[in-house]
C-alpha cells in the first residue's frame, strides 16, 4: 500500500484507539504539576511534549506561527496564571519559516499557490532568532496581561541536533 492511497487521519484514529484502551490518566488535574507554560513554534519538528520529556499533565502548552507572542497566547496566560503559572517558556527554534521571509514574501507566496488573500494579517516574521526570542521575552515581561512575580526565559531549539539553548535576555 502506498503512502498516497492511505488517509493518514484514518491510522492516527486507529492509534488513538490503541491509547485511549491503554489510558490511565483520566483523574489528572487542570492545574499543570509544574505550573510552566511553554510558547514555541506548530513546526512539526518541534515538539516540547518530546524535546522537554512532558508527559501529560505536567505543563501548559501554546504553539502559533514562530512561538511568537500574540493575543491569544495572552489569552491562555490569563488562565494559566489564574492555574497557578508563574514560569514562562519562550522557545524560537532553527530553520523557522518566519526567519525566512518577510511579510510580503508570504502573502504574495500564499495568493499564488493557494489562492488565498492574507494581506490582513501580520506573520511576525523577523530576520535575528535569538532577538526575536529577546523581543518577546520582553513584551511578556512587560505586559499588563502578566504578573510581575511571573518568570519569563527565552530559549532556541536547535532541529538539526535536538538541543536547546537559553538566549540571555538581561
Ligand atoms: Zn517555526
Amino acid at each position: 500500500m502506498s503512502p498516497e492511497s492511505t488517509d493518514p487521519v484514518e491510522s492516527f484514529v486507529r492509534a488513538n484507539e490503541a491509547y485511549a484502551s491503554k489510558f490511565a490518566k483520566g483523574d489528572l488535574a487542570m492545574r499543570a504539576k509544574t505550573g510552566v507554560t511553554v510558547l514555541t513554534c506548530g513546526d512539526s519538528r518541534v515538539d516540547p511534549a518530546h524535546f522537554l520529556s512532558l508527559p501529560e499533565g505536567e505543563a501548559y502548552i501554546f504553539r502559533n506561527a514562530g512561538g511568537r507572542v500574540t493575543d491569544d497566547f495572552l489569552r491562555l496566560l490569563f488562565i494559566t496564571q489564574m492555574l497557578g503559572c508563574r514560569r514562562v517558556m519562550v522557545i524560537h527554534h532553527t530553520d523557522c519559516g518566519l526567519n525566512r521571509f518577510t511579510n510580503q514574501v508570504l502573502h504574495e507566496r500564499i495568493r499564488g499557490e493557494l489562492g488565498l488573500d492574507s494581506s490582513g494579517t501580520d506573520f511576525l516574521p523577523y530576520t535575528d532568532l535569538d532577538q526575536s526570542v529577546r523581543e518577546d521575552v520582553a513584551r511578556l515581561r512587560t505586559s499588563p496581561s502578566v504578573r510581575k512575580d511571573v518568570r519569563v526565559t527565552g530559549h532556541v531549539y536547535d532541529v538539526k541536533t535536538g538541543r536547546m539553548a537559553e538566549v540571555r535576555t538581561t
